[in-house]
């Protein structure tokens, strides 16, 4: 019988270091997994903590070569820790374990009845439908379905925001929801929350069409084609609230093209924004 993902021994954090030590990495000094449904890995504190999906904990030995790959790089884009990148991100055994993950995150909320929480007023989810469906048809040419839940979460730490991938009965995709970091919506953080925002739709819109959901190849064009920085940091000059208790309920003003106007529909040849440049996780 061929041995399989669940039937591999799980590595610990401390053995998932070990494997990286071995193949040259020395600014890491802590692997940390995560259980949710959206962090593939993450570089933080200036590159010594790799955060890593828990699905990698029976990580083979060209997904653990690939990480030590992007360990050493330590977040900086090349080559080699591009391919690393989608090498991790399209692994099979991740998508499988994500959507289980998703699944089971929908089963307790329905267990529940409610929906998937946002922490926003009905001001900033307003306003959150009104800049999706102008980018959308500004930047991505309506290509992204009206309707893909845009909420606001107050439990991001290092992330700004996130795209749920989803994938029905039926094998066709689509995307769960696209979420913020509330403290997005405080006062400063305008360029972030743009960037955020058309950072995670181009995410979605790289899901829809290639099933892709690292920042590889054809997310890193859609990022240019929409104007966000085809890019990802994960230490970020964001303001965020004072206290992790304090509720945000700031509604940003509209882009100039949507203000005085009621839904904010588009209108024929209105020019579009700047991108602006900015930096985002
Ligand atoms: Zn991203």
């Amino acid at each position: 019988m061929r041995p399989s993902a669940t039937s591999r021994r799980a590595l610990t954090p401390a053995e998932f270091l070990d494997e990286l030590r071995k193949r040259g990495v020395r600014r890491v000094n802590c692997v940390r997994y995560r259980d949710n449904r959206s962090t593939v890995w993450s570089l933080t504190q200036r590159g010594t903590v790799l955060n890593v999906h828990i699905a990698f904990r029976a990580a083979t030995r060209s997904i653990l070569d690939a990480f030590a790959v992007l360990a050493r790089e330590g977040g900086v884009r090349s080559p080699a820790s591009s391919r690393a990148a989608e090498k991790v991100s399209d692994w099979p055994e991740l998508a499988r374990a994500m959507e289980a993950a998703r699944r089971r995150h929908h089963r307790d909320q329905s267990e529940n009845g409610s929906a998937t929480h946002c922490c926003g007023t009905p001001g900033q989810r307003e306003y959150l439908r009104a800049v999706y469906d102008y980018f959308n048809q500004t930047r991505f040419d309506g290509a992204l379905p009206p309707d893909i839940p845009v909420r606001l979460s107050r439990r991001m730490r290092s992330a700004l925001g996130h795209m749920l991938p989803g994938i029905r009965r039926d094998g066709t995709r689509y995307v769960v929801e696209i979420a913020l970091n509330v403290d997005l919506m405080l006062s400063g953080n305008g360029a972030e929350r743009t960037d955020t925002l058309l950072h995670e739709m181009a995410h979605a819109a790289d899901w829809l069409e290639s099933g892709s959901q690292g920042h590889g190849d054809s997310w890193r064009e859609w990022a240019r084609r929409v104007g966000c920085r085809p890019d990802t940091l994960y230490d970020r000059p964001v303001r965020f609230r004072r206290r992790r208790r304090d509720p945000v309920e700031r509604v940003p003003p509209l882009p100039p093209a949507l203000r005085g106007r009621k839904n904010g529909k588009r209108r024929h040849g209105q020019s579009q924004p700047k991108a602006p440049a900015v930096r985002h996780a």
